[in-house]
């Protein structure tokens, strides 16, 4: 069994009967018999169901958004904007994706002429996190779809109520059974999935450790894997930045998702020539922000996920402590039920040490110093991960150093880095491989199949 709770009031939401060995087998089985009829599907028939879930994220989406809050806390009025992008990919794919699966052609030098072509594989299985309970799902679904693939979800437990709710959607857009299938399961059984034959390849987005035992087993099995994992993003601010914007963002930035997003500037990293009125401003906005019922469309900040995810950042808190950080404000448990906290920021953060190189999930930033540009790109780069970055700058020659100085798989320029629905998305160093988004992402599980014609 799998029960949700609450993490707003601590109550239980729900709870789910988990798949057997021959549930699991069943879900394998339909996948694979509607992907025999799906990879020849006409274009037209994909596109379609696209435009159609599209609509129905759209008309639902007040529906929808109360859920995610429900389940994982998130504030009412970023759930509906978590729901508005997952439509607008829809859409995005259905008209822009198409020629994404024209076939390239070369001239051969005996005369002869070569295809590319862009072909289905079979079915995925991804298995994907509560932070963003539908909009990671929908960034491995609309590609899938498109592809002319089958999709197969292990969700993460606390948001079981999303993922059937996401599988009822695509059935409800017209969409076979078995094309996009809510395995209902703890993670043990995911290793075994993974190495049935019927699934081709796997795409994980969470933590550092799921990522690695997913890819072992998929390495085992020689199975094709995209890993989105983990990020400490910097976000740097220059002393030409629009200071107060900068303020603004970095607040928004830490608290977003309650603190739990992949790509938020986690590690505020400020010249020190503006450092110290930066910080000032800093502080006093994220004491401001406003905490609250995530149901309510003022509050800024709700609960975090669960009573486990909050602990987690807590003992964060309490390790910072303990390496000689100073935490300046914040970072305490409330004494209600459910998983709150307040946000809070650590400053003297060593670079070598656990909390200068760990991801802090939850709303508790890190401000540090930096006498340059280069110090800056130090410490930038002083984490194991290298997924988002924004960088506050309005000098061009800094933009580029930069742009090609940060390890990291994307660099937003003024403004809070986040994934762009027609733009690549993935990350390097322990944030992963592979992309997501755009014909990079929509190619990740595909057959370039070379035709050859003398
Ligand atoms: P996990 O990485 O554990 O969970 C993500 C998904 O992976 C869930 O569906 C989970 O299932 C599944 N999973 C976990 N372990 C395995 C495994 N060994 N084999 C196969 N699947 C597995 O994230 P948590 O919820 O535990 O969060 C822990 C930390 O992960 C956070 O503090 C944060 O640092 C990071 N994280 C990063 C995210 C990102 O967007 N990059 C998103 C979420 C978390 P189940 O829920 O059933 O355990």
């Amino acid at each position: 069994m799998i029960t949700t709770t609450n993490p707003a009031t601590g109550e239980t939401i729900a709870t789910y009967e988990t798949l057997d060995d021959n549930g699991i087998d069943a879900k394998l089985e339909a996948a694979t018999r509607t992907y025999r009829e799906w990879r020849t599907s006409p274009i037209e028939q994909r596109v379609e169901l696209l435009s159609a879930l599209g609509d129905l994220y759209e008309s639902n989406k007040e529906e929808l958004a109360r859920l995610a809050v429900t389940e994982m806390g998130k504030p009412i009025t970023q759930a509906r904007g978590e729901v508005e992008k997952c439509a607008s990919l829809f859409h995005y794919f259905a008209e822009a994706g198409p020629p994404m699966l024209e076939s390239e052609f070369w001239e051969l030098s005996d005369g002869g002429r070569a295809e590319g072509r862009w072909l289905p594989q079979g079915p995925v299985l991804a298995v994907m996190p509560w932070n963003f309970p539908f909009w990671q799902v929908v960034r491995f679904l609309a590609p899938t779809i498109l592809a002319g693939n089958v999709g197969v979800l292990k969700h993460a437990s606390i948001v079981q109520g999303v993922a059937h709710r996401m599988e009822e959607l695509v059935l409800e857009a017209g969409g076979p059974e078995g094309l996009f299938q809510n395995l209902c399961v703890s993670s043990d059984p995911i290793g075994d999935v993974i190495a049935d034959t019927r699934i081709v390849a796997a795409t994980l987005t969470g933590s550092e450790g799921a990522g690695s035992a997913v890819a072992q087993q998929a390495g085992k099995h020689l199975k094709k894997v995209v890993l989105e994992l983990g990020g400490s993003d910097p976000f740097v601010v220059m002393p030409s930045a629009d200071l107060d914007q900068a303020v603004e963002d970095a607040v928004f930035a830490r608290i977003q998702n309650n603190g739990q997003s992949c790509i938020c500037g986690k590690r505020t990293i400020v010249h020190a020539d503006i450092h110290d009125a930066f910080a000032e401003k800093f502080i006093a906005a994220l004491k401001d922000v406003k905490l609250g019922d995530p149901m309510d469309d003022d509050t800024e900040l709700g609960p975090l996920s669960s009573e486990g995810q909050r602990d987690t950042v807590l003992d964060q808190v309490a390790t910072a402590k303990d390496e000689g950080c100073t935490l300046l404000f914040g970072g305490e448990k409330l004494d209600s039920e459910g998983a709150w906290m307040t946000a809070g920021l650590l400053t003297d953060v060593p670079l070598a040490s656990e909390t200068g190189t760990d991801e802090i999930f939850g709303p508790v930033g890190q401000i540090y110093k930096a006498k340059g540009i280069e110090e800056a790109i130090t410490i930038a780069n002083a984490i194991p991960f290298g997924l988002g970055s924004a960088v506050w700058t309005n000098d061009d020659e800094e933009r580029e150093i930069f742009a090609n100085r940060i390890e990291a798989g994307m660099t937003t320029f003024n403004a809070v880095n986040g994934s762009k629905i027609e733009a690549p998305f993935g990350g390097i160093k322990k944030s992963g491989f592979g992309r997501e988004l755009s014909h990079h992402g929509l190619h990740e599980f595909m057959n370039l199949k070379t035709l050859v014609y003398p």
